[in-house]
C-alpha cells in the first residue's frame, strides 16, 4: 500500500509502498479515504525538537482520518466489513487509575497513531477496534476526517456552561473556530474571536456567527464596549498558545471567569499569577477529546444543524502531497484534507 512516511530524521514525507498492516483478533483494519492534515503533522515534518525526541522513525504519520472497515479481527463483534467509520488516534492502556475508572483521555500510557505508532497516512490503518467511531449518514468522509480536530474543539468549548455567556476565544486557526461555532451552536450570546492573521479572522466570520477582532488594529477592550458587556467575558477558551493573548484574555475576563486551555505555548512563559489569583479564575487544560464523550456530542451535534464544512479550505490527492503540506505550512489556510481514493 502507499502511505505518507517519516523515513528517517529529518525534513519532510515520503509517499512510498509499505506492507499493508496485519490485525490482531480485536484490531479492524480500515481503507482510508480521506484524512486532514493537523498542525502536530508540521511539526513531524519540520521535524522540530518535540518531533525528534518523540516520533520514532521509520514511521507512518497522520492520525485525522475517516474511512470503511475492510477487515475484522477474530474477537470483534460490533462492528463489520463495509462500515464508515473515523476514530480515537489515542491507544491507551488499560491498568492505570484513569483507565480503570473509565477516564480513558487521561490515561498516562496514552500512545498515539501517527505518532508513536503507525498511522493513518496510508491506504490502510490498523486501529484497535475500541478505537473505531462509526459515521452516520449524515457525517460523510471530509467530515469524519476531522472529527479529531473538532473533538479538540468541543472537549474545549464544553468544559464550561456555554450557555448565555460571553466568550473569547484567542486564535483562529481551525479548532479555534470550531470552538466559535460549537459555542454559538451550544448558546452563547457573544462569541468574540481573536487573532492578528486577516485571511483566519475571515474564515472564522464564515464559518460561525462570530465577532472577529484583529488584536494587532483594533482594542478588545472597544469591541467589548460596542457588545454591551458590562464587566467581561464569563468563559476564555485559549487555542493560541500565544503569552499576549493569555494576558489579555486575564484581563478581559469577569470576576470568578473559566479559561480552558488548548494552546500550546513554545516553551516557559511568564504568568501573572496574582491576577488570576485575586480575580478568582478557574483554569483548565485540555488535552485530546473525553473518549468518548467528546465523540458522542460532537457526532450529535453535526446531526443537528452544526455545520463547521467551511473550516475546510483546501483539498489535495495524496499524489500532491507536497502542495498539501505547503499551503498548510503557509498559515494561510483553513483545514487541509488529504484524498486517498
Ligand atoms: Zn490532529
Amino acid at each position: 500500500m502507499k502511505a505518507l512516511v517519516k523515513e528517517r530524521p529529518g525534513e519532510g514525507l515520503e509517499l512510498e509502498e509499505v506492507p499493508t498492516p496485519e490485525i490482531g483478533p480485536d484490531d479492524v483494519l480500515i481503507r482510508v479515504r480521506k484524512t486532514g492534515i493537523c498542525g502536530t503533522d508540521i511539526h513531524i515534518w519540520a521535524w522540530d525538537d518535540w518531533a525528534a525526541r518523540t516520533v520514532p522513525t521509520p514511521l507512518v504519520t497522520g492520525h485525522e482520518f475517516a474511512g470503511e472497515i475492510v477487515e475484522v479481527g477474530r474477537d470483534v463483534t460490533d462492528l463489520k466489513v463495509g462500515q464508515r467509520v473515523s476514530g480515537e488516534g489515542h491507544l491507551i492502556g488499560k491498568t492505570s487509575r484513569q483507565s480503570r475508572s473509565g477516564r480513558f483521555h487521561l490515561d498516562p500510557e496514552t500512545r498515539g497513531i501517527g505518532v508513536n505508532e503507525p498511522g493513518a497516512f496510508a491506504d490502510y490503518l490498523r486501529l484497535p477496534a475500541f478505537n473505531a467511531v462509526p459515521l452516520p449518514d449524515a457525517i460523510d468522509d471530509e467530515i469524519g476526517a476531522i472529527l479529531d480536530p473538532l473533538g479538540n474543539a468541543v472537549h474545549t468549548a464544553l468544559s464550561f456552561d456555554l450557555i448565555g455567556e460571553d466568550v473569547l476565544i484567542t486564535g483562529a486557526g481551525p479548532i479555534g473556530i470550531m470552538a466559535a461555532a460549537v459555542a454559538r451552536h451550544v448558546g452563547a450570546r457573544h462569541v468574540v474571536i481573536t487573532d492578528v492573521n486577516p485571511l483566519r479572522l475571515d474564515l472564522a466570520a464564515q464559518v460561525a456567527d462570530v465577532t472577529p477582532v484583529n488584536v494587532a488594529q483594533e482594542d478588545l477592550r472597544d469591541v467589548m464596549h460596542r457588545l454591551h458587556m458590562v464587566q467581561g467575558f464569563d468563559v476564555g477558551l485559549e487555542m493560541s498558545g500565544n503569552q499576549r493573548a493569555l494576558d489579555q484574555m486575564v484581563e478581559s475576563l469577569v470576576m470568578g471567569g473559566r479559561i480552558a486551555l488548548l494552546g500550546i505555548p513554545p516553551g516557559k512563559s511568564p504568568v501573572d499569577w496574582s491576577r488570576i489569583v485575586f480575580k478568582a479564575i478557574t483554569i483548565k487544560g485540555v488535552y485530546g477529546r473525553e473518549i468518548f464523550e467528546t465523540w458522542y456530542k460532537m457526532i450529535a451535534m453535526l446531526e443537528n444543524g452544526l455545520d463547521v464544512r467551511r473550516v475546510i479550505t483546501h483539498r489535495f490527492p495524496v499524489s500532491q502531497y507536497r502542495e498539501a503540506f505547503e499551503t498548510m505550512r503557509s498559515g494561510q489556510s483553513g483545514k487541509v484534507v488529504l484524498d486517498w481514493t
